[in-house]
Formats: structure tokens, sequence, C-alpha cells
């Protein structure tokens, strides 16, 4: 009887562990699987991910380069 509270804490710890810490491996494959979401340049159109580019307000940009050449020109 001793021995299946242990084994039952064991596995209590192990499920808790699984659900507080996500493998790495699971995001990893779920994030390939999802479509990246592409945005275009407010300066010359180049389509890139969202995440790469860069954020100024609303805007995106595809480099720091032509955020400064927009801002400078409005
Ligand atoms: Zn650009």
């Amino acid at each position: 009887m001793k021995y299946l509270i242990l084994i039952g804490v064991v596995f209590a710890v192990i499920w808790w562990i699984k659900l507080s810490r996500p493998s790495s491996r699971a995001q990893r494959e779920s994030s390939d699987d999802s479509p990246q979401t592409m945005v275009a340049c407010a300066q010359c159109g180049v389509h890139l991910p969202e995440q790469d580019a860069v954020h100024a307000g609303s805007a995106r940009y595809c480099s720091q380069a032509h955020r400064a050449l927009k801002e400078g020109s409005v």
C-alpha cells in the first residue's frame, strides 16, 4: 500500500511537469505547420514574415533603412 501511494505521487509529479512545461519539440512542430503571417514593407512593398519585419506603429518595414526613408519622407 505504501508503494502504491509512492507510485501515485511519482505519476502525479510527472503529469504536473508535463502540464506546466510543454515540450519544445511539440511547439517547434506546431510552429512549422502554422503558416507565417506575411506583411508588405510600407516603403518598397516587399513581403516578409511579420516576425522579421520592423514595426513602426501600424506600418511594417523590411529594414530599419526603409523605416527611416519612409518616416523621413512624411
Ligand atoms: Zn522595404
